[in-house]
């Protein structure tokens, strides 16, 4: 594993998949994937670096990234699984109004991390200094996906990307 990590940041803890390991550990760690999108309301804001800095510096590594517009049916279909729900319509609406950035994250934890570095999906409710806490706008416009299992993960990793486009 490289150690060419970033420097740490006063008052944060060190990213856990850029400590230094022995090799007895490095087997021992979970790294996972997960997929990551930076929604419409934060690229309107032009908010897509500062995003992906709260990431790296927690040691999640981005692995793949694109900027995409969804048309109502792929956000839809992303979204298929909350069919029926009250904010259903409005959040395909929502999602498809603008550019959006999917990615794909990987390190230690990787779900589980990014949903903590996230907060929770109202962002009235969400911890100080996570992402929807600082920048999200609304219950809808909450500035961010995250995966919220590794079996997910990956449909929605294969949802956007083909292996060719993931460079770990
Ligand atoms: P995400 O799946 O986007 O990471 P989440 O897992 O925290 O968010 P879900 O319950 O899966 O939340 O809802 C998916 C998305 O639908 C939310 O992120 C938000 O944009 C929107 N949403 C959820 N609940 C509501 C609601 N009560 N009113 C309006 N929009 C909502
Ligand atoms: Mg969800």
């Amino acid at each position: 594993m490289s150690n060419l990590a970033l420097p740490p940041v006063a008052g944060q803890p060190r990213g856990r998949y850029n400590q230094r390991l022995g090799p007895e550990q490095e087997k021992r760690m979970a790294i996972e994937r997960t997929l990551s999108i930076v929604k419409p309301d934060a690229t309107r804001r032009n908010l897509t670096g500062a995003i992906n800095d709260r990431f790296e510096r927690r040691g999640l590594r981005i692995i793949a990234q694109k900027r995409i517009q969804l048309s109502p049916a792929q956000a839809g279909a992303f979204y298929e699984v909350h069919t029926g729900r009250p904010f259903y319509q409005s959040l395909i609406t929502f999602m498809s109004s603008g550019p959006i950035i999917v990615q794909v994250l990987e390190g230690e934890d990787a779900v589980t991390l990014n949903r903590e570095i996230i907060g929770a999906t109202d962002p009235a409710k969400a911890t100080a200094g996570t992402i929807r806490s600082d920048f999200a706008e609304s219950i809808e416009a909450n500035s961010v996906h995250g995966s919220d299992s590794s079996e997910n993960a990956a449909q929605e990793i294969a949802f956007f990307f083909s292996a060719i486009e993931i460079c770990p």
